[in-house]
């Protein structure tokens, strides 16, 4: 039973010392209880909070810690009265190739065409992209939405949603051929390379209506070339600031903020945050209903970048926070 530990808090970029794989013995399950074998693990930008001792919305791992995650599971031993050998099942049972469960924190995925897609189209992050843009963004048919990480797990499918319900949909992303992908084969109506020396007028050529809703998961540069394309009475769901993420201590980044809060009065600009936890219980079947037909429709598609092997786990995590992954970062620990 291998498993990934955090071994040391990062300063900065997390390295490769900063995690460390052990093998432990292969957990027994007692009665009432589950033995589970990961099949996937989600990689998510999240799980560098996780690492730090910041202040956050959830408590931080402590060195020695198996790192946390998302996981789609094979059970195969139970000794629990619902589940029997062979299932399915989505979990968080982090970067180890075993763990036990109680059943509790489980959902079934039964024939799932796609058992992967619980970890993203299907799950936590379609679910950030459906709640960020229909209920904070609210667009109306023919508004310019922009989407950064486009062609990411939330950004790819937000951009997608977005097209569904009529906006013009522009996205940012990292490099030529995520951009090409981005317009070929998610539909978006265009998109602009953030590391293009060009970027931020190409981005207003791209905008001539300006911006209604921008879906904020980047921050830094990519936010800079945003805001002075928003409308009045734009919206700005947040999820995140990814290009900040590996920063420790107090951000070197230029003070934006006498120019932020101008903007956002004299515009009438309403920016929300969310923590998409917190949005389960009221909004997740809705979710589940929508996005699981457009998936079935092939209206909203998705591209996986899958890692194979838990050791390679911290690798492709670096990289995740360097943009080096191209759409949704899962490892493949077991077939
Ligand atoms: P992605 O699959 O989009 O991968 C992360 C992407 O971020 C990279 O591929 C890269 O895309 C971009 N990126 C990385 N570093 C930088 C940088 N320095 N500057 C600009 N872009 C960078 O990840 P997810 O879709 O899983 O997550 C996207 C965002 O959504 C994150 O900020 C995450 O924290 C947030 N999130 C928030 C949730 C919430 O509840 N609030 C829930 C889920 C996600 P590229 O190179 O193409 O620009």
């Amino acid at each position: 039973n291998r498993r990934v530990v955090l071994a040391h808090r990062p300063d900065g970029a997390p390295l490769p010392r900063d995690f460390r794989l052990e093998e432990v013995a292969i957990p027994a399950p007692s009665d009432g209880q589950l033995l589970l074998q990961t099949v996937y693990l989600s990689l998510d930008p999240y799980m560098r909070g996780r690492m730090s001792d910041a202040a956050s919305y959830a408590p931080p791992l402590a060195p020695g810690d198996v790192m946390v995650g998302g996981t789609v599971s094979r059970v195969v031993d139970s000794r629990h009265p619902q589940f029997r050998k062979g299932e399915l099942v989505l979990g968080f049972d982090g970067w180890q190739e075993y763990a036990l469960s109680d059943g509790s924190d489980l959902t079934r995925l039964g024939d799932a065409a796609h058992p992967s897609y619980a970890l993203s189209v299907l799950g936590m992050p379609g679910f950030t992209a459906y709640h960020a843009l229909l209920k904070i963004g609210q667009p109306i048919p023919g508004e310019t939405v922009v989407v950064a990480a486009a062609s990411g797990a939330v950004g790819s499918v937000l951009g997608q949603i977005g097209k569904i319900k009529g906006a013009r949909v522009i996205g940012i992303a990292g490099g030529a051929d995520k951009c090409r992908y981005v317009v070929d084969e998610l539909g978006f109506d265009a998109c602009l390379d953030r590391r293009d020396p060009d970027f931020a007028r190409k981005l207003a050529e791209a905008c001539p209506d300006g911006i209604d809703i921008y879906h904020e998961s980047v921050g830094g540069a990519v936010f800079d070339a945003v805001l002075p394309l928003l409308n009045d009475h734009a919206r700005v769901p947040v999820s995140g600031s990814i290009a900040h993420y590996n920063e420790t201590g107090v951000s070197s980044a230029p003070d934006r903020l006498p120019q932020l809060l101008s903007a956002l009065v004299f515009r009438r600009i309403r920016v929300q945050g969310f923590i998409i936890l917190d949005h389960y219980a009221d909004g997740y079947e809705e979710f589940q209903r929508d996005m699981s037909e457009w998936v079935a429709a092939g209206r909203v598609k998705l591209k996986e970048d899958v890692v194979a092997g838990i050791e390679n786990a911290p690798a492709a995590f670096i990289g995740l926070l360097e943009g080096c992954n191209f759409g949704k970062v899962v490892v493949r620990v077991a077939d």
